[in-house]
């Protein structure tokens, strides 16, 4: 199938998602990360595909301007892709602590990576034939995968991170031919180990990006609304800043478009200036309460931001992944998100 010409988007506050969406409860068990899958081999395929138009039917039905996949063929968002590598086991799992926070079950680097295959490429090829939106494709990035994965082979951080970097780029060129407007990296991790950043993080993220003419754009949360996370938060004090020492990095960087965690969030809203001259994709939907927020709240939180980033540079999303939540729930925040950029698009005139 030929790409759709691409739909006119509205030029100030388009909405989009930080990436994944829950998936049907025919295809994976709901509400859990790492979620075994309930298909197999070609029905696991179809089932898959199946997924992808559904996300993709909720995103257009709510206004969502910038849609993705959902991240519907991915049992997580890092590992899956790991485990599409060379130099990769993943039969044979360890237990290590991730984020300096909690232990996960995670693949074993045993010799030197390297993809052989595409891993999404076929994914936003198939979103791309489904839409006239512009759409997003989503990667890990080099610091939250060596971050989550035990290293019996490079045994450095660095070293492994500069070569999932050069990986990282294969994927991503790849995925701007096959259609991405949009490729994003999630770096969590980039909220945690500051040193790293500033040494090596930064300047791997921009090699994973390297030679992309779409824009490119880092995703950098406080993590999904689980226990270890929550409580993590806690403990972080009346502001959290660590925003402050990535931003002014990430302002001097090629990567086009932060995106960051606002809806309540104890994120001093004025580190936002730290980023003038990028795109923002403002969190303005909490992923850590199954409370779905009201259009006006959205919008409020939307105003709050536009103090420090001017509209045609502000893009409303969410928080985070929303893949922990429930269907029902997911839906309800993805129409107050595209609902609350609407009101503030109405003041603003547009
Ligand atoms: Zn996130």
């Amino acid at each position: 199938m030929e790409p759709r010409r691409p739909r006119l988007t509205p030029l100030l506050l388009r909405t989009t998602i930080a990436g994944s969406l829950p998936k049907p409860a025919w295809l994976a068990e709901p509400k859990a990360l790492w979620a075994p899958w309930r298909l197999d081999a070609e029905l696991l395929d179809e089932g898959k595909r199946d997924a992808m138009r559904l996300v993709l039917a909720d995103q257009e039905a709510a206004g969502i301007d910038i849609v993705t996949d959902g991240e519907q063929t991915r049992r997580h968002f890092v590992t899956t892709f790991i485990e599409n590598l060379d130099g990769v086991d993943f039969k044979n799992k360890r237990t290590v602590r991730i984020r300096n926070r909690y232990d996960a079950d995670v693949p074993v680097v045993v010799g030197k990576v390297a993809r052989t295959q595409p891993v999404y490429v076929e994914d936003i090829r198939f979103l791309r034939s489904h839409t006239d939106r512009p759409i997003k494709a989503t990667l890990p990035g080099p610091m939250t995968m060596v971050d989550t994965l035990y290293d019996n082979h490079y045994r450095s951080r660095e070293k492994l991170a500069r070569e999932f970097a050069a990986i990282l780029n294969q994927e991503a060129l790849e995925l701007e031919k096959a259609g991405a407007d949009v490729v994003q990296f999630d770096e969590p991790a980039f909220n945690v180990y500051m040193d790293e950043v500033e040494a090596w993080g930064i300047d791997a993220l921009q090699t994973a990006a390297a030679g992309l003419g779409c824009k490119s754009a880092v995703h950098i949360c406080y993590g999904y609304g689980i226990k270890a996370n929550v409580d993590w938060k806690r403990t972080l004090g009346s502001e959290w800043r660590q925003y402050e020492a990535t931003f002014p990095l990430l302002a001097r960087s090629k990567i086009d478009q932060i995106s960051l965690e606002c809806a309540n969030s104890r994120v001093p809203l004025e580190l936002l200036e730290l980023l003038k001259g990028k795109d923002v994709l403002v969190g303005a939907v909490d992923v850590a309460s199954d409370v779905v927020e009201g259009p006006e709240q959205v919008a409020a939180t939307i105003r709050a931001a536009m103090k420090f980033v001017p509209p045609d540079k502000l893009y409303p999303c969410t928080n985070c992944g929303m893949v922990p939540l429930s269907r029902e729930v997911a839906l309800g925040k993805l129409k107050a998100l595209a609902a609350g950029a609407a009101l503030v698009r109405r003041e603003l005139g547009t």
